[in-house]
């Protein structure tokens, strides 16, 4: 009985020692992190808006030139023209790594939302002319719900291409080489385009020296014909640990 307003005061003594703690939110974890810079902050949603203005710009500089010359845009999906953050925080929420068959399962619920930006990117090109070719590394049995999920967020018009990945070695590349030759699947049949931007969240939606596509593959291709927007959620930075400048 005597030891209860001993126990009392320690009680109080702790809930005042916990009450700033309790004040402050809770820091997320640095994946988390990630997840919220990219849903929640202005300063996300400010850059890839102006990621897609600057695109736009070089779109309208290209129709000016381009003739009679068909001309095309090239974009990657995935966190360029879907944001699937939501599909991260569910991972993150159960501590869960990304895996195929949850990734699938998301794909086909179609509820992606779109990258800030993209959408009057996407209707300043069909107005200035230009044709979409859509290169992500989806694979083929998502093309129906990736097409369906485009549609939703009115991004998808029937010209497009949808060039998803059929086999690990059907890359990126051979898939921009069919746009620009105008020969494979991602082309529009016989009709050699010239490229005006590529739009990407991870190196490899650009191309590279090798592939000899004119305005790309060095440095100063970006902010010109190349626009990078930030993706703090995944990538190869994260295995990365050499900084390369
Ligand atoms: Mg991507």
């Amino acid at each position: 009985m005597s030891s209860q307003p001993l126990v009392r005061r320690a009680v109080l003594i702790l809930a005042l020692a916990a009450a700033p703690l309790a004040a402050q939110p809770p820091t997320p974890a640095p994946q988390e992190l990630g997840i919220k810079y990219m849903r929640d902050s202005e300063e996300y949603a400010a850059l890839a808006r102006q990621v897609y203005r600057m695109a736009g710009d070089a779109v309208t500089r290209t129709a000016a030139t381009a003739g009679r010359q068909r001309w095309a845009v090239v974009l990657d999906i995935d966190e360029t023209a879907l944001d699937n953050s939501t599909y991260q925080l569910e991972r993150a929420a159960y501590h869960v790594p990304f895996d195929a068959q949850s990734w699938d399962a998301w794909v086909s619920r179609r509820e992606a939302g779109a990258v800030p930006g993209v959408a009057d990117f996407i209707a300043l090109v069909r107005r200035a002319g230009g044709h979409v070719a859509w290169i992500t590394n989806r694979d083929a049995a998502a093309a129906e719900a990736t097409r369906a999920n485009l549609q939703s967020v009115k991004m998808w018009a029937d010209d497009d291409r949808l060039c998803a990945q059929t086999s690990p070695e059907h890359s990126k590349a051979m898939r921009r080489a069919e746009v620009v030759s105008g020969k494979g699947d991602c082309s529009w049949s016989g009709v050699a385009m010239r490229i005006a931007v590529f739009v990407g969240d991870q190196m490899g939606d650009f191309p590279d020296a090798t592939e000899h596509i004119p305005g790309t593959g060095t440095d100063d291709a970006f902010g010109r014909t190349c626009f990078l927007l930030p993706d703090s959620m995944y990538g190869g930075w994260i295995a990365r640990v050499t900084r390369v400048r």
